[in-house]
This record gives C-alpha cells, sequence and structure tokens, in this order.
C-alpha cells in the first residue's frame, strides 16, 4: 500500500517494472536490457565500461559494444540519461525528476540531490531575462565527498 510516506526512502525497482518501462517505451524487453537496467539502478550512476564489468559476469558473450548500443538506444528512447561529467567519461543514469549532482573529484561518485523550489525560481529568472527557454537541466557541483575529505 503506498501511503505517500515515503521521504527518504529509496524504493526498489523490481525486474517486472523494468519489462514495463522498456515496453513503454517501444523497446523490446529482452533480458540483456533488463539486467543493464538493474545494474543501472543499483548504483545510481554508471560509465558504460562499469555497467559491462558488471553485466559480463552475467553474460559472458557480451562486448562492449552491444552495450554501448543499447544504453545509447536507451537514452535515445527516454529511459537512460546521460550525465556528463567534466574531464571524465559520462555516467548513466535512470529517468528521474530533475536533481542536482553532487560530484567527487577525487572518487568520482555522483550523488542526487532533489531541487528545492529556490533553485528552480532562480534557473528561471536567470533564462527567464534571456529569453532563453529552458527545456532540461542539469546541474554538477563538483568537490570532494565526505568520506574523501576523511582520507586526505
Ligand atoms: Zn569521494
Ligand atoms: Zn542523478
Amino acid at each position: 500500500m503506498s501511503t505517500g510516506l515515503t521521504y527518504g526512502l529509496v524504493k526498489r525497482i523490481e525486474m517486472t517494472d523494468y519489462a514495463d518501462l522498456l515496453n513503454k517505451s517501444n523497446l523490446k524487453a529482452t533480458f540483456q536490457r533488463i539486467q543493464l537496467l538493474e545494474s543501472i539502478g543499483e548504483h545510481g550512476h554508471m560509465s558504460v565500461e562499469a555497467i559491462y564489468d558488471e553485466v559480463v559476469k552475467m553474460h559472458p558473450s557480451l562486448s562492449l559494444a552491444t552495450v554501448y548500443k543499447n544504453i545509447i538506444l536507451m537514452v535515445q528512447k527516454g529511459v537512460l540519461v546521460e550525465v556528463p561529467i567534466a574531464g571524465k567519461k559520462s555516467k548513466y543514469e535512470l529517468r528521474k525528476e530533475d536533481h542536482i549532482h553532487l560530484v567527487c573529484t577525487a572518487c568520482g561518485e555522483v550523488e542526487d540531490k532533489p531541487l528545492i523550489p529556490e533553485t528552480d525560481i532562480l534557473l528561471n529568472s536567470l533564462t527567464y531575462s534571456e529569453h532563453f527557454k529552458l527545456v532540461q537541466q542539469q546541474i554538477n557541483l563538483y568537490g570532494i565527498c565526505k568520506s574523501c575529505q576523511k582520507n586526505m
């Protein structure tokens, strides 16, 4: 039962949900694609290489090129979103609500932070004054995460 009181809880997405997601996006729900999505869902943000390294354990015949092709296709169909990271390879995540990324330049971890209304107001006023029609926002903040700071 959904109570709406899910603050702080991360809903675990089931395999059938991924199949649904693919079907709704006009993509065939192959076992391989479901596993790619599962892997990304579990880790949050992953590079193509990291996804490949994980999924190849279950599918030894899988090639990096196939993973790459499927990831790009799922980005085009709006299932996944590319997260470009300055100076590094892009990571990919499941499409979620707009949010801000805290990117650790030491370990590469990417953490999601929800957009607060103040950010929305700021972005809208910045773009509105330029007559720039805002269609998508993606903000990365770069720094050192808590656990990397401890190890310095
Ligand atoms: Zn870190
Ligand atoms: Zn994210």
